[in-house]
């Protein structure tokens, strides 16, 4: 009998379908691509208007070979790859390696792995589309171009043994170092602020009664100019001469300000809100939401596809799963969290690809707390965000009361100033009871802000100046997660690309996280200036987008790939002859000296991989020596600094952190030491994992990175988007 042959990527997919389809269909999982270019050489004839030449792995020929044989007994056979340019390659590849006959072949795409969805696909199938298939073959050789002529180049220039340079990575790259530089030439602004805790006259309670609040000085009444307090003694002045003043309500302001919900997830935004929740690193993210793609087994319903597909730059959404998401509303929360009309988001991030869906649940009458049993914490976790996105984002506005009370206080010296307080109250939580629950810091800022009745005319009791000391903050080093939102902003990269940048520049050695935050190291600085010197095709930023957007046109049918090939590498190899030529020989420097001769010490990599300092003297003076990272982290026993070190012993060289007074002072942890220390015992705190800190001495962890910095810029990062 003939069978109808399916094939996909991935055994949990063929095994979701498999399901939908019954029998009567063979699926088969690929295993991802089945050719590829050489591993060994380019692979990529230039001089034959770009040919590449792919081979099939060794590994992949049994599967190949089988895929044939089954495809010469099948009537038809169905491509159901991913719904994308990399879905649409390897579905060509794998034909074109098996030799199946072009006549028998139908192309299915649905971009979740619901009973409805996949049974829609497959009666409407359509021929491969070779525009997205040479999109994909065009990303495919331009990185491999620049790869295979750029690395050996740089590392020749830096005698940098092993070192990879790639396109993408570099603008990526660029954005990290450009961030560095800011923070290094940042100088603090010292400034200051008078706060002025009131209360209506006659009322009771000190200090701490909620009918107390806080307003600030704003300025001098009649000037329109914020009041600036430079420094210490100004601040002393102005606190004086406050000393004894009247304090009166002029105005009260309400502003009913309403919150809309923010769109259901795409890539980046999922990337971006499964850091800053869950602390996932966009390479997880992008794994475990495959995982709820492609199918998980519920019980006797067997294998279930959870979320629509995860590689998408557009916020629409179906309109029966928004239906279902009304009703699941309905029931939940009232028909006063149903908007009237049914929200719709359109979107359009620059260089938007194909038309897609959102990421949503399947479902919205899947609940997380009904998937609890069949989900690990990972999936369960990430799934929880994704639903309660989307089901967020389809209820009603939250309407906060914003309130500003005006206050004059007038010193003895008659001089009238205006001070200010600002506060807001939850009217109607809205999309805020779902898509906020268990944020308890925002419920205590909420609550901080509330401010008792007053009305103008009011006398106010002083209970209290208190004048701070503040300083102006440099932008903050980049999160993989702000890492993703400004590539995607700067049109770089794009859904099925994100993840892997931010892990390759971390891979190779360019940037490193400490503690979630992105910084580059001495190589990272050194190679992203050589490039933005020498090669502008792939460090410049609006160059680097302006490919991406070239790329789509290739998709849409409106350029021919061979052609923007070819324009690019015309630029590019000149560039490349250009720097062979003058692009001087670079030494990467440490900042630190010889001991034996006072030259500065450069950081090198030998031909095993490992990394030594060596002294700029050589050959005159050969002094070397390991390289030993500072923590930043002072010794808990003796104060001396903690340094990063490879274990001599052992096969994989495992990294420990000793003290730099060895072997006087003999401490040494071997999880990564965090500056702050433990605030219950002081005692030292260690990296547990990716995202706890731990004290070496008591029981006490917190999560990582719940330093003010972060937090300040998650809050902003929630604003941008409500
Ligand atoms: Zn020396
Ligand atoms: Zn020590
Ligand atoms: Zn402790």
């Amino acid at each position: 009998m003939t069978k109808e042959l399916v094939i996909v990527e991935s055994p949990t997919k063929a095994r979701t379908i498999g399901r939908i389809l019954g029998s009567g269909h063979t699926v088969i999982a690929s295993l991802g691509h089945v050719r590829d270019l050489p591993k060994t050489r380019i692979g990529v004839d230039i001089k034959n208007d770009f040919s590449p030449e792919y081979v099939i792995p060794q590994d992949k020929r049994a599967l190949v070979k089988e895929i044939k044989e089954l495809a010469q007994d099948a009537s038809t056979v169905y491509l159901a790859t991913d719904p994308d340019r990399e879905g649409e390659a390897i579905s060509w590849h794998l034909i074109e390696a098996a030799g199946v006959d072009p006549k028998i072949v139908q192309r299915v795409v649905f971009h979740e792995i619901t009973e409805s969805a996949v049974k829609e696909a497959f009666e409407h199938p359509r021929a491969l589309d070779m525009d997205l298939v040479d999109a994909q073959q065009a990303r495919r050789v331009l990185d491999r171009l620049v790869g295979y002529e750029l690395s050996p180049l740089v590392s020749k220039k830096l005698r940098w043994w092993g070192l990879s340079a790639g396109r993408v990575q570099s603008a990526a790259l660029r954005i990290v170092v450009d961030r560095e530089r800011e923070v290094e030439a940042f100088i603090p602004v010292e400034h200051w602020s008078i706060g002025a805790l009131l209360q209506k006259e006659g009322a009771t309670g000190g200090k701490k009664a909620n009918n107390s609040f806080t307003s600030h000085l704003h300025s001098k009444v009649g000037d329109k100019q914020a009041l600036n307090i430079p420094d210490e003694a100004s601040a002393k002045k102005l606190n004086d001469g406050l000393e004894g003043a009247t304090f009166a309500v002029e105005k009260v302001q309400v502003r009913g300000v309403k919150q809309r919900p923010s769109a259901p997830f795409i890539t980046s935004t999922l990337q971006q809100e499964a850091w800053r929740k869950l602390r996932y690193g966009a390479r997880k993210t992008m794994s475990v939401a495959q995982q709820l793609y492609e199918g998980v087994t519920l019980g006797d319903q067997g294998s279930v596809g959870l979320i629509t597909y995860m590689r998408t730059d557009s916020t629409n959404v179906a309109a029966s799963a928004v239906q279902e998401a009304r009703v699941h509303i309905k029931k939940a929360f009232g028909a006063d969290y149903v908007p009237a009309q049914t929200r719709t988001y359109s979107r359009k991030v620059k260089g938007a690809q194909e038309a897609h869906e959102a990421i949503r649940p399947s479902s919205a009458l899947r609940t997380p707390d009904r998937l609890r049993t069949f989900l690990n914490a990972e999936q369960h976790r990430l799934y929880d965000l994704i639903w309660k996105r989307f089901v967020a984002s389809q209820m009603a506005d939250a309407q906060v009361d914003r309130t500003t009370i005006d206050i004059h206080a007038t010193a003895k010296s008659k001089q009238a100033y205006l001070f200010r307080a600002t506060g807001s109250v939850l009217k109607f939580p809205g999309f805020r009871a779902l898509y906020l629950e268990g944020q308890d810091d925002s419920d205590e800022d909420e609550a901080a802000k509330l401010l008792p009745t007053v009305a103008a005319g009011d006398a106010l009791k002083n209970l209290g100046l208190e004048s701070k000391q503040h300083f102006t903050e440099p932008p903050p080093r980049y999160s993989e997660a702000s890492l993703v939102r400004s590539l995607e902003d700067k049109g770089i990269g794009r859904p099925s690309t994100y993840a892997a940048i931010v892990s390759t520049i971390q891979d190779r050695g360019y940037v490193q996280a400490d503690r979630g935050r992105l910084t580059p190291t001495l190589l990272g600085k050194v190679v992203s200036d050589m490039l933005s010197s020498h090669f502008k095709q792939i460090s410049d930023l609006n160059f680097t987008a302006k490919l991406e957007d070239e790329l789509d046109e290739v998709a849409q049918g409106d350029r021919s790939w061979r052609e923007m090939l070819s324009t690019f590498y015309g630029l590019f190899s000149t560039s490349i002859q250009e720097a062979t030529e003058n692009m001087p020989r670079q030494d990467i420097p440490t900042g630190e000296t010889c001991e034996l001769c006072g030259k500065p010490m450069n950081l090198k990599k030998n031909r095993w991989g490992s990394t030594f300092l060596s002294c700029s003297g050589f050959p005159e003076c050969r002094n070397a020596k390991s390289t030993q990272v500072k923590t930043g982290v002072s010794c808990p026993d003796c104060g001396g600094d903690l340094m990063e070190r490879k274990a001599k012993k052992g096969k994989r060289r495992s990294t420990f952190y000793g003290c730099s007074n060895y072997p006087t002072c003999n401490f040494a942890v071997n999880q990564k030491p965090v500056p702050e220390p433990c605030p219950e015992c002081s005692g030292l705190m260690v990296q547990r994992g990716r995202i706890t800190a731990k004290c070496t001495k008591c029981a006490y962890s917190e999560p990582l990175g719940s330093s003010e910095q972060s937090q300040g810029e998650e809050q902003e990062a929630e604003a941008v988007e409500a």
